[in-house]
């Protein structure tokens, strides 16, 4: 064993408590700093990677910061690719055989930003020093550099933390706050509100007062930002366990109306998001939202449901830029509520096979189970559906057998494929369902008398 104190700084590779994944991108960061360093440049990590190690979270990916301009850069490492010249970024990509995806280290000039006049993009940028690039920076948290060559443990990995804007201070006290003057940095990029949501929701941190102020007076800005950015902000925060805090800040602040153009919600009591189990796809907890922020009271009442299923995946997907897949599952796990709640009850074995079997039967039954929470009376939904299908499981062959018979079968027989033919062919897979046909020749009997 070493002699504990004698290497102090020297933190061993698993005493620093990152995961395999941030040990490896940071050795990787190290060496390119390394490189640069050799060559007499300043080189630090920077934003995102310095946060979470001072939050002893493990990083995705390291961000390099440095003063060496971007065909310098190209020099020293001759394969990088630049992602965005014009504001020197630069990629340099790390092999790590067949089996682990390669390590991307991005590489960014220090710079300032000259005045945002599409709101989007800084119109042109000048290469900066060190404390430059930090003011340019949105959110203090975000603005820390780390030496990681320092002598010095100011993260358990090791390194000393360069701060310009009193970062640390605000980490230790779970504060989200500009860099500088929060009306003209709100003003300058609005889609730095969602991003302080973001944040101050994934950390559970407060946004600053006036940091706070600004986003509010800035708001209705929102719909200047392309919904492509707006949308993947959202995606963001709605995939993340914390979305709850997210929507209740983006109502508070007036950033869910602005990004959605819809009225924020009257309804009070437990919102259906709070009540979702911590990991569940995107589009299933935009669904819940769409229930909290539609409806009129919570749960909202399944006829409510029924009007914000036909009419929210269309408008949001406009909003947030959203795929066809997310539009598809949002649509289907609202509909599939209202199926749940309206038809279940008076359907038969076939029809609630067919719904049990659906891609949108999981997604909707965690809907429901939030729902239930919200509900006054004891009459809990979800639970007698899951009895239901567990009989149905294991009854004829189970909630999705394969069909004893095909189209074939029927133009075997003689049949013209034609309008009836796919109702001739449900008779008879209903049949089967219901065990009312357990052969191929009772399935064609079904099948031929529905002709
Ligand atoms: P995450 O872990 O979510 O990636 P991050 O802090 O790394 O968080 P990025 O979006 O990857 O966030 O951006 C990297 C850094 O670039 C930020 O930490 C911040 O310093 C700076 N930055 C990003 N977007 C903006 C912006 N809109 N305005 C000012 N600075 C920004
Ligand atoms: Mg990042």
């Amino acid at each position: 064993m070493m002699a504990i104190g004698v290497h102090s700084h020297a933190v061993s590779a698993h005493a620093n408590n990152l995961d395999a994944a941030s040990r490896d991108a940071r050795r990787e960061a190290m060496r390119i700093i390394g490189i640069l360093r050799e060559h007499g440049h300043e080189a630090y990590f920077a934003g995102g990677c310095v946060r979470d190690e001072l939050l002893g979270l493990s990083p995705k990916d390291y961000d390099i910061a440095t003063d060496a301009s971007p065909d310098r850069v190209h020099e020293l490492f001759p394969r990088a690719q630049a992602v965005g010249k014009a504001f020197g970024v630069m990629h340099v990509r790390a092999r790590r055989g067949r089996e682990k995806p390669p390590i991307v280290t991005e590489i960014a000039t220090f710079r300032k930003d000259s005045v945002y006049s599409d709101k989007r993009r800084p119109d042109t940028v000048t290469f900066a020093d060190a404390k430059e690039d930090a003011l340019r920076r949105d959110f203090t948290i975000n603005a820390l550099f780390l030496d990681p060559t320092a002598d010095a443990t100011d993260v358990p990995a090791g390194g000393r933390v360069i701060d310009y804007v009193r970062g640390v201070a605000d980490l230790r006290a779970g504060i989200v706050r500009a860099v500088g003057n929060a009306e003209a940095r709100l003003a300058e990029d609005h889609l730095r509100a969602l991003r302080a949501v973001r944040f101050a929701a994934r950390f559970g941190f407060a946004i600053e007062a006036e940091t706070a102020a600004a986003i509010r007076a800035h708001a209705r800005e929102l719909q200047g930002v392309s919904e492509e950015r707006v949308g993947d902000e959202l995606r963001r925060m709605f995939a993340h366990p914390k979305r709850s805090v997210a929507a209740a800040l983006l109502e508070a602040l007036g950033l869910a109306e602005a990004a959605l153009g819809e009225q924020a919600p009257v309804a009070s009591g437990a919102a259906l998001l709070d009540l979702l189990p911590p990991t569940v796809a995107t589009a299933v907890a935009m669904a819940a939202w769409a229930l909290d922020r539609g409806g009129s009271a919570r749960p909202a009442p399944v006829g409510e449901v029924a009007i914000l299923a036909d009419t929210i995946p269309g408008r949001w997907r406009r909003a947030m830029k959203l795929s066809n897949d997310e539009t598809d599952r949002l649509r289907a796990t609202l509909a599939g509520v209202v199926h749940l709640e309206r038809d279940w009850e008076g359907a038969g074995i076939a029809a609630r096979k067919r719904m049990a079997a659906s891609d949108w039967f999981d997604d909707a039954m965690m809907l429901l189970a939030g729902r239930d929470g919200q509900r006054e009376s004891a009459q809990a939904l979800r639970p007698a559906i899951e009895l239901v299908v567990e009989a149905l499981r294991g009854s004829f062959g189970g909630l999705n057998p394969i069909p004893l018979i095909t189209g074939e079968d029927l133009i075997r027989e003689g049949l013209r494929p034609g309008p009836d033919f796919k109702r001739c062919l449900e008779a008879a897979y209903d049949a089967q369902l219901e065990g009312r046909a357990t052969t191929r020749e009772e399935a064609l009997r079904v099948a031929m008398g529905g002709q």
